[in-house]
Parts: C-alpha cells; structure tokens; sequence
C-alpha cells in the first residue's frame, strides 16, 4: 500500500515488463504524461502502444538485463527519448519531445531469478535545452547569429581532412566590406551594427544549406564552399558582390550604399593544409583591395 503510494507520487516514470515485455506495472506520472491509463496498457504488450521501442537498440538492452541481471542506461545524448512525450513549449524548450535518462534495471524474486524488469524514466528536457543554448552561443556570433570564429577554426579542419581524402572539390572565399570605417565615422557604430547583420542576412539568403558562412573578425566574413569547384566559388562571389553593391541599407530613414572584396581559393593537389587555402583567399582578398576594392580575386593556383 505505502509502497504503491510511494510509487505513483514519484516525479519519474516508472515502468514495470515481463519477459514477453507486456506491461505489468506503470505508474501515475507515465499516465499523466502518455496519457495512457495504467488500467488500460497493464497487462498488454508495450509494443501496442510504442511499436517505435520494437527496435534493436531497445530490444538489445531489455534482453541483456533479463540474461544477464544488468544495468542498461539509455542517455538522452544518444537517444533523446524513448517515449515520445510531448515537451511543455510554453516553458521556452526547444524540443518538440521530452528528453529522457531512462534505466533499465532487474527485479528478481525470492529465488533470485529475473522475472521482471523495470524502466525508470527521468525527464531531463531542461538541463538538456540549457546544454544546447550554451553550444549556440558557443558557436554563434553574438551580432549576427551565424557561426563564429572558433567554430569556423574546427569546421574548416573538418572539410579540408573529409575533401582532401575523397579528393572532392571545395572552396573558399573570404570576404571584407569596404572602407567600413568610414561607413562607422559617418553613420554612427548603430548604422555600422545594422549593416553587419543586414548583410549577413543578404548573404545567407544566397548560400546553400551545407555551405558554413562565419564571421571571421570585425567586418570579414568567411564560407567555406563543400563540393563547389572554382568556377560555382567564383560565380557565388560575383553574385554576392552584385547583391551588396546593388542593395540599399536603410538606417533610421538614411540610405547607405556599400561595396564588398572578396578572394577565393579552391583547394587543389598542392593545397596541404587548411591554413593554406585560408591564406590563399586572404592573399586573394587583399589583391582585391589593392586593386581598387569592389570586385572578386580569384586565388592563381
Ligand atoms: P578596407 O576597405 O581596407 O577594408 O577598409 P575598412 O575601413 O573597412 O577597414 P579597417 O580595418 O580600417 O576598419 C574596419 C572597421 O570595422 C573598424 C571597426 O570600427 C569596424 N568594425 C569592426 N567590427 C565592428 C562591429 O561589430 N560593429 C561596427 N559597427 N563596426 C565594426
Ligand atoms: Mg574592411
Ligand atoms: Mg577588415
């Protein structure tokens, strides 16, 4: 009686099966948040009501603690959840499901054999939104929101490694907005803000889903182009470099126009490094500057 008490004032889930895995017990926070009602699963087979569980994974761990008396823990890290429990949006989550810890764990009787086994599940979808804000804001520029520096710095090892071994083609171009200072002396640095994050979005609009657009310092952005060959780059950049130029910034009713350099780099057989294809595009950018700015270098090989 205390114990049945116990069981269902508990803020977890707790799941009882038998060897067919049917439900033997199931307690008020699982009804609560399955809605499901212990009267109505107890005795039948939990697959009924999650056949998604009727997987490997699951079935491996389930069977491992019936034979062997372990302990399986199934960590939202790998799993998310194992029961698709609708998460509170209202409190601000990102995740459409609640994110579960859940233990699989023995129950053995008097003879000491394992006739049941239970599932206790832990809702962790705070810690783990809290987690995924702080890997954000990791890799994210605070002004902007696209990717950052730091984040740029692994990714760019990432590809160069994973193009270099399949000998696939990649490129890169850095770009930097033109006589931005100015642009800062006269507008004011809130202008300045405005257009940085303007032009993020101008630009993004025109990249593909798999290419990584960072913003590298104060107004120097880079992508990085995964399988685009050297023409597709310079193509891309021409475009970026219209778009910019044709494009009007409205700050506080002021109209301000600005240009862009940008220089690019593909990676080719002499490339060995990342470092290398950086410095080819930022020798390539700067020869764009020299050469009067607003315009597109292409890095010689
Ligand atoms: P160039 O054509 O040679 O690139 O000239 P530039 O004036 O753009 O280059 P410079 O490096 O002399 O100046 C960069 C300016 O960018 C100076 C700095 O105030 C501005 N800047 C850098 N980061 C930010 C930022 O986050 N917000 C604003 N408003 N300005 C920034
Ligand atoms: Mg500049
Ligand atoms: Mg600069």
């Amino acid at each position: 009686m205390i114990f049945s008490q116990i069981f269902d004032m508990l803020d977890a889930g707790i799941v009882i099966l038998d060897k067919d895995l049917r439900v033997s017990k199931w307690n008020r926070w699982m009804s609560t948040h399955s809605d499901i009602h212990s009267e109505r699963i107890i005795g039948k087979p939990l697959f009924n009501f999650y056949p998604e569980l009727n997987e490997p994974w699951f079935l491996r761990n389930c069977k491992s603690v019936f034979t062997f008396g372990n302990f399986a823990f199934l960590s939202y890290k790998l799993h998310n959840y194992c029961f698709p429990f609708k998460s509170y949006n209202s409190l601000g989550y990102d995740f459409e499901y609640m994110q579960q810890n859940c233990t699989v764990g023995p129950l053995r009787n008097d003879d000491n054999n394992i006739d049941y086994i239970y599932i206790t599940v832990i809702d962790v979808t705070e810690v783990a939104s809290y987690e995924q804000k702080l890997i954000e804001m990791n890799t994210r520029d605070g002004l902007t929101d696209i990717y950052n520096r730091r984040f740029f710095d692994t990714r760019i090892e990432e590809e160069f490694v994973r193009h270099k071994r399949y000998s696939r083609p990649m490129s890169m171009i850095m770009l930097d907005i033109d006589f931005f200072k100015k642009a800062n002396d006269t507008y004011g640095h809130q202008a300045g803000d405005f257009i940085l994050i303007s032009l993020t979005k101008l630009i993004t609009d025109r990249l593909r889903k798999t290419d990584i657009f960072c913003r590298y310092g104060g107004e120097e952005f880079c992508c990085i182009l995964p399988e685009t060959t050297i023409d597709s780059a310079n193509s891309l950049a021409e475009e970026l470099l219209n778009a910019v130029f044709s494009h009007t910034f409205v700050f506080n009713k002021i109209n301000i126009n600005i240009t862009i350099s940008l220089g690019i780099s593909v990676l080719d057989d002499d490339i060995n490094s990342a470092e290398t294809l950086l410095k080819k595009a930022d020798d390539a950018l700067y020869q764009a500057k020299q050469e009067g700015r607003n315009q597109v270098v292409v890095a010689s090989s």
